[in-house]
């Protein structure tokens, strides 16, 4: 569209964590995108290590991978989902990262005769990397969320960079902080006080925010909006207030409503003439909100504490369910809570089921306890990687009779490894960024419900996995109704695995959720609520 320089919106947080930037920041690009412009999302995470791949899901929640086998943050799932755009490795970068980047440079002599320093060593580097995306000329906008709280030691180097970026950018950057406006129920009012001191704090960084974004479980009235306006130093129609709302897909909607996108526009001298087509959008959040019925599933897991680490599969049944105008209710089941014993009393009511990723024996037995009562039961199973990798150890022990099989991943002298460590990834000792990451063609066989969900023989899916399907087994397993019904083309790896005379049997060692968005729900998700709906309980 506009062939002026790229635009950079600054997202900072204050108060308190978990304000959502992300999905503000997600909206903001989605209404942007609405009006014709392209745009990008980039996370900036303060945290050493060089990206969350290392991370327990249960200090950061999902890793989120993306094409060019980028192990990431969660957030760029949402901008994904929301902006049905893909995301790469330059939308992620950790502090991690930019001290690996110089410290390296230092060692290569790149610096030599220099004090390698925060200033401006390792801020340059963080602008490198925000302007990495502009610079491709690909981008009306890039917006920048920086992770974490204003004030937190560890951004401080990432404020720095983006205080200087401003006026390296001169008119082409803006600055939106998000903010908490508190209620307290003992006076009955909403407080400003949290939100000014954030601003303080922002301000004594050099930087002056352009809009606030004020989160708030109660209306802003135009009063407020004033006091906010007057003692923050922004305008007052730049007070956005968001308001807590029932599906994080209808805060674009509350953005639109409030003006975020019109006083970006504005705020950046661009013209505001241009329709917002949300058509799309609108129509699902529709029939999210209006579904012709439910039905309850289960996802068996081990971190079901914490929901975070699935969220890119909850979020592909939310997309599914709303292509199959169903609302699906997700029932979270411990692995480690199942045996053969209480296996029907935890999945005999359920629509279908889906065995999760993971890593580690820890509750393995439960995910192979429960595949054996689905798939005896014809209950819809979706496997997804360690899920998958589940169905075939299951089928081996209790079909081919074959006892002790595992993957060597659980344990490593099984008589049976139908699941073993990748060849390639025999010699691989370092942990951080080694598995096998990032999008791999898969051919798929025309007889599997695998061809009519996507109606295609060539795919391509994201992977993030060390061990793989033995294909020592696989003549056994064929002839027994286990089918591989898509495989790698180059390499022979078996991707996805199908029982062909059960109602709906599917494993597959890729990740489909990270492809799922809005505007393309996944067609094995789609196909397999589909098949729980025709199995209703
Ligand atoms: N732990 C298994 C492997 O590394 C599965 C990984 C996963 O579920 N993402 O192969």
């Amino acid at each position: 569209m506009s062939k002026s320089p790229t635009k950079y919106l600054f997202v900072t947080g204050g108060v308190t964590s978990s304000l959502g930037k992300g999905i503000i920041s997600a909206s903001l690009g989605k209404l942007l995108i609405s009006r014709g412009y392209s745009v990008t999302i980039q996370k900036l995470d303060p945290y050493i290590n060089i990206d969350p791949g290392t991370m327990n899901p249960y200090e950061h929640g999902e890793c989120f991978v993306t094409n060019d086998g980028a192990e990431t943050d969660l957030d760029l799932g949402h901008y994904e989902r929301f902006l049905n755009n893909e995301t790469s490795q330059a939308n992620n970068v950790t502090t991690g990262r930019i001290y690996q980047t110089v410290i390296n440079k230092e060692r290569k002599g790149d610096y030599l005769g220099k004090t390698v320093q925060i200033i401006p060593h390792i801020t340059d580097e963080i602008k490198k990397r925000i302007k990495i995306l502009g610079d491709t000329g690909n981008f009306d906008f890039v917006i920048t969320e920086i992770g974490g709280t204003v004030g937190d030691i560890e951004a401080l180097p990432f404020i720095e960079s983006v205080r200087q970026l401003k006026w390296e950018l001169e008119y082409n950057a803006l600055f939106i902080h998000l903010t908490l406006i508190p209620f307290l129920s003992a006076a009955g009012e909403l407080k400003t006080k949290p939100t000014q001191h954030s601003v303080k704090t922002l301000l004594e960084s050099g930087i002056q925010p352009d809009i606030l974004v004020c989160r708030t479980e109660h209306p802003l009235d135009s009063k407020l909006k004033r006091k906010i306006a007057r003692f923050c130093n922004v305008e007052k129609d730049a007070v956005i207030e968001s308001m807590d709302a029932s599906t994080i897909y209808e805060v674009p909607l509350l953005m639109q409503k409030e003006g975020l996108d019109k006083v970006v526009l504005r705020k950046l001298g661009l013209e505001d003439n241009t329709d917002v087509k949300l058509d799309q959008w609108c129509n699902f959040l529709e029939g999210l909100q209006n579904p012709k019925q439910n039905i309850t599933i289960g996802l068996v897991g081990k971190y079901v504490e914490l929901q975070d680490a699935y969220k890119s599969i909850s979020e592909a049944i939310i997309h599914a369910g709303v292509k199959n105008n169903c609302k699906v209710k997700v029932n979270w089941i411990h692995s480690e809570d199942i045996n053969d014993t209480n296996v029907g009393k935890k999945l005999s009511r359920l629509s279908g089921v889906l065995v999760a990723p993971g890593f580690g024996d820890r509750g393995m037995e439960g995910k192979i306890s429960a595949i054996k009562y689905i798939r005896k039961n014809n209950i819809p199973f979706f496997g997804i990687c360690l899920g998958m990798q589940s169905a075939v150890i299951e089928f081996t022990r209790n079909v081919l009779g074959f006892e002790g099989a595992n993957s060597t991943e659980m344990n490593e002298s099984t008589p049976y490894p139908v699941i073993d460590l990748m060849e390639e990834q025999k010699e691989v000792s370092e942990k951080g960024g080694t598995m096998r990451l990032g999008a791999y063609d898969c051919v798929i066989s025309k007889d599997s419900k695998s061809y009519e969900c996507y109606n295609d023989t060539n795919i391509r899916e994201r992977h993030r996995h060390r061990y793989e399907f033995n294909n020592k087994y696989k003549s056994d397993l064929e002839e027994s109704g286990l089918i591989a019904t898509g495989i790698n083309p180059k390499n022979n790896l078996v991707e996805i695995v199908e029982i062909l005379n059960h109602p709906w049997f599917v494993g597959v060692q890729f990740h489909p959720e990270y492809k799922s968005t809005v505007a393309n729900p996944h067609p094995l998700f789609v196909g397999f609520i589909k098949a729980c709906i025709q199995n209703k309980k």
